[in-house]
């Protein structure tokens, strides 16, 4: 299947939850879930309109593992061989399953503040503006692991992104399992990240439970 290259506010709406799927308009009043959910209710209050339609079990199940893939911005394909791989690996399927996609390259440069979304942070990796351990990387779902440590390719201090990363990961939440040298904008990776560093509204049960029907 191919990638989707429409409108990513859609896929927001889909779900009617937040993805934050593009960058600092997420944060505005022009995020079309917030006006969709105002004039929601707007229209409750006016009655004009019946009980929202109840999902079935497997239309909630369906509905978590859409809302992952397009959180994380991958394919179907990529999603199952990734829930492969975490239910072999040891420890819980669904958390295993969050833990590798929060640890590719592109979403741990969206977490360090480095790109305003993911979209952004990919493109940025794919154009080879990052160094994993020193070398060149353009590989988006190269899995980091404790100890690495990610950079900005050195001549790429004049490239805008670089220069609006700089002005304001003063700003910026870094999560715990990850720290960022604001003067150089150097990131090393301190741990795995577990289910609370991971956070979101995310259900991994559901996802679990979608794929082992
Ligand atoms: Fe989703 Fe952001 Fe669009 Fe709002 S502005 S619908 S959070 S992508």
């Amino acid at each position: 299947m191919a990638r989707y290259t429409g409108p990513v506010c859609r896929l927001c709406r889909r779900t009617s939850e937040k993805l934050m799927l593009k960058g600092e308009r997420c944060l505005t009043p022009k995020c079309a879930v917030e006006r969709q959910l105002s004039s929601m209710a707007g229209k409750n209050r006016n009655r004009r309109r019946g009980r929202p339609k109840k999902k079935s079990e497997y239309g909630i199940r369906l509905m978590e593992k859409q809302k992952t893939k397009n959180t994380y911005g991958i394919l179907e394909r990529q999603l199952r061989i990734y829930f492969r791989k975490a239910g072999k690996t040891p420890g819980l399927s669904g958390e295993n399953l969050l833990r590798m996609l929060e640890t590719r390259l592109d979403n741990v440069v969206y977490r360090l503040g480095f790109a305003d979304s993911l979209r952004q942070a990919r493109q940025l990796v794919r154009h080879g503006h990052f160094t994993l351990n020193g070398r060149k990387t353009d590989i988006p779902s190269c899995a980091v692991k404790p100890g690495d440590v990610i950079a900005w390719k050195e001549n790429k201090a004049k490239l805008f992104p670089y220069q609006y990363a700089a002005q304001n990961i003063a700003g910026k939440q870094i999560p715990g399992w990850l720290s960022v040298d604001s003067s150089t904008l150097t990131a090393k990776v301190l741990a795995q990240p577990t289910r609370e560093d991971i956070g979101g509204t995310i259900n991994e049960r559901l996802i679990v439970e979608y794929y082992s029907k």
